[in-house]
Formats: C-alpha cells, sequence, structure tokens
C-alpha cells in the first residue's frame, strides 16, 4: 500500500448558494476514491479577491489522507468542480466552486497544470486561518509555519458562519 499523503484543498463558492455549494464539495471530496477526509475547517465568509463586483466568498479548507498521484486528485477536483457547473469566465472571477491543491505534504511541485504549494497560501487570509484552525504546525515549504503566516496576515473581514460539518 502506497503512504498516504496529507493534502490540504481550499474549497470556495459565492454563486448558486455558496453555503450549500461547500458542505456538498466537502462530501464529494470524502468520496474520491483513494481519498480519506482527516478533519474540515469551520466554514468562512470573505470579501472577493480580484474584481469587486461579485458576491462574498464561503470558504472552507479540508484535510485529507490522499493515496492519488497530484494529478489524479487535479483531475477529481476539476471533474467535481465541473460537476457544480463552474464556468470559467473572468480571472478571480465569480464560481460556484473552486477546489485548489494548497499543500501536498511538504512537497513543492511545479508542474505546467498545478504548482504546489498553492502561491496563494502565504497571503491569503482565508486559506490560512481555516488552516491554522486544523493545524497550526503545517509547514508551507519556503513559507514556514501556518502558525507564523497567519500572525502576519491581516483577517480583514473574515468571519466565521458554521461550524465544520460533521
Ligand atoms: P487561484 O489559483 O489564484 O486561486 P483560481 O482558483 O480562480 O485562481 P482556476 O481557474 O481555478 O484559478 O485554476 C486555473 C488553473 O490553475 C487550473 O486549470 C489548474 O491547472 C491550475 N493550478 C495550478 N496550481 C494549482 C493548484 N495548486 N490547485 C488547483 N489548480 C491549480
Ligand atoms: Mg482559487
Ligand atoms: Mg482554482
Amino acid at each position: 500500500m502506497t503512504k498516504p499523503v496529507v493534502v490540504a484543498v481550499g474549497i470556495g463558492s459565492n454563486l448558486g448558494e455558496p453555503l450549500a455549494q461547500v458542505r456538498m464539495a466537502i462530501s464529494e471530496l470524502a468520496s474520491i476514491e483513494g481519498v480519506t477526509l482527516r478533519a474540515v475547517s469551520s466554514l468562512y465568509r470573505s470579501a472577493p479577491l480580484g474584481p469587486q463586483d461579485q458576491p462574498h466568498y464561503i470558504n472552507a479548507v479540508a484535510l485529507l489522507d490522499c493515496v492519488l498521484e497530484p494529478l489524479a486528485l487535479l483531475d477529481a477536483l476539476q471533474a467535481i468542480e465541473n460537476d457544480h457547473g463552474r464556468v470559467r469566465r473572468q480571472r478571480w472571477g465569480a464560481r460556484t466552486l473552486d477546489l485548489d491543491i494548497l499543500l501536498w505534504g511538504e512537497a513543492v511541485l511545479d508542474l505546467p497544470r498545478l504548482t504546489v504549494p498553492h502561491p496563494g497560501v502565504p497571503e491569503r487570509a482565508f486559506v490560512l486561518y481555516p488552516l491554522a484552525e486544523l493545524d497550526p504546525e503545517l509547514a508551507v515549504p519556503g513559507r514556514g509555519r501556518v502558525a507564523e503566516l497567519v500572525a502576519a496576515c491581516p483577517a480583514d473581514d473574515l468571519s466565521i458562519v458554521e461550524p465544520p460539518p460533521h
């Protein structure tokens, strides 16, 4: 058996009942073959990144035990995004569901389709606060521990709207 890697996935939605989209995405993550859900953060509300003429986001982070190869997990995440009717129009524009691979254990990956750690991790409050809730000791390779990064990151108008789903 391949030893599972702990993978952090960022979940975001700001269209079509975002709370429901995020809750559903969490159960879909848990049902990917080769993936076991370890833990899920609270559900957060955050201001949009980039274009401001779009609704607020609901965000969460899930920690997975994963025996898949990185690109196989990315394919599975993109299939879930597509099932949620995601249409890509504008960079950082409104979307029904975004699933980003934030951390792949302590690996650094620089592939055409996949950059890990996700470049947004060190500065995005809606990623760092949920990650810190799950495990502040997590390492972001090349950037330090989540605990240090979150201490340097203003919370802006991030707020918790719901406890972790179980
Ligand atoms: P951001 O990545 O800044 O959060 P986004 O999530 O809106 O923006 P997407 O449209 O979801 O961007 O993804 C664009 C492409 O990014 C995808 O097709 C995917 O191949 C690539 N990508 C690179 N690294 C990652 C990663 N760590 N997780 C998910 N997708 C990634
Ligand atoms: Mg994203
Ligand atoms: Mg994305």
